[in-house]
């Protein structure tokens, strides 16, 4: 029963206009990472090592808002935020503000194996990851050509940070510049659950800002009961201890379908319209989101969907 869904990130209000230019490279990707990790957990790979590899195959997508393609803060520079747990005990990892590393996630992973502490931050976060042999690049390799036209756009509009095109027309062609952070979670062959998120967080964010996104039972969460990777407006996800209340709400009762629903529910309200990718010790799968769109897909018994707008599809 291995299972295994990712996410690119929700954004967007209004109907679905279609696939952009630059979306059959987002898809593309998505199969690759599909076909990839769902082939390595069938051959019995552990669910916190695919979600960690998705999440790596995510990042090096540079349309994602993740690792290389990241979004860019209001002081002109890429800082990045991953998060993973798993679920039989709850073991965690979490960089916060990473600046120099081309795979956060990772370096979130070998945090969540070190086993004490749980987040480590900024220069210490990147110097642990560096010290432990993650790979380094700069900041010059980070920022793209698209992003930074974005951040252009964004500081002569003098907008809020993490404006979307819907709060203002002139800033943004398309509402993933805040909203394009990358996620999986998994099931493997022993039934263990795992998740992970990772970020370049919002456009024009301030310095020193935090999401949701490494933060545990906000942007991520696995127990014994379910999995959660979360994307949207980091703060209301934080406020709603999100990630989390997906598996309170299955605890209490309800249905994967109900708790990641009413989780949304309870986040949208506070600003936080997003998407959520879970699966359940069941091996059920929910991908519910609230925007235009939510790039998402899943790998189920060897059968790849993906989708941007409403609907998930074979290609
Ligand atoms: N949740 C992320 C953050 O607030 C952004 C996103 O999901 O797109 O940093």
């Amino acid at each position: 029963m291995v299972k295994l869904a990712i996410h690119g990130g929700a954004g967007g209000d209004g109907p679905w206009k279609g696939p952009t230019d630059l979306d059959p490279q987002r898809i593309a990707c998505m199969h690759n990472v599909l076909s990839t990790v769902g082939a390595m957990l069938e051959s019995g790979i552990d669910a916190t090592e695919a979600v960690t590899i998705a999440v790596e195959m995510l990042e090096d997508e540079e349309l994602f808002n993740a690792g290389k393609g990241s979004v860019i803060a209001a002081d002109g520079k890429v800082t990045m935020d991953a998060s993973i747990m798993r679920g039989y005990d709850k073991a965690a990892g979490s960089v916060v503000n990473v600046t120099k590393i081309r795979h956060p996630i990772r370096a979130a992973k070998l945090v969540l194996d070190k086993g004490w502490p749980v987040m480590l931050n900024s220069a210490s976060a990147d110097k642990f990851a560096i010290d432990s042999g993650l790979e380094e690049v700069n900041q010059d390799w980070l920022i793209t050509d698209l992003r930074l036209a974005q951040w252009q756009k964004w500081k002569k509009a003098n907008s809020r940070p993490g404006s979307t095109d819907e709060d203002d027309e002139a800033v943004l062609d398309h509402d993933l510049e805040g909203m394009g952070t990358v996620g999986a979670v998994a099931i493997d062959t022993n039934g263990v659950l795992a998740a992970a998120t990772s970020t370049g967080g919002m456009t024009g964010k301030p310095d020193g800002r935090i999401g949701d996104t490494p933060i545990i039972g906000a942007g991520t969460w696995a127990d014994n009961l379910v999995a959660v990777s979360c994307t949207g407006v980091g703060e209301a996800f934080i406020r709603t201890c999100a990630a989390h209340e997906v598996s309170t709400r299955i605890r209490m009762g309800e249905s994967l379908s109900q708790s990641c629903t009413n989780m949304l529910e309870m986040v949208a309200p506070l600003g936080g319209r997003g998407g959520v990718i879970a699966i359940d010790s069941q091996g059920n799968v929910e991908i519910p989101f609230q925007t235009m769109l939510m790039y998402r897909g899943t790998w189920i018994d060897g059968e790849i969907m993906t989708g941007i707008g409403p609907e998930l599809s074979p290609k």
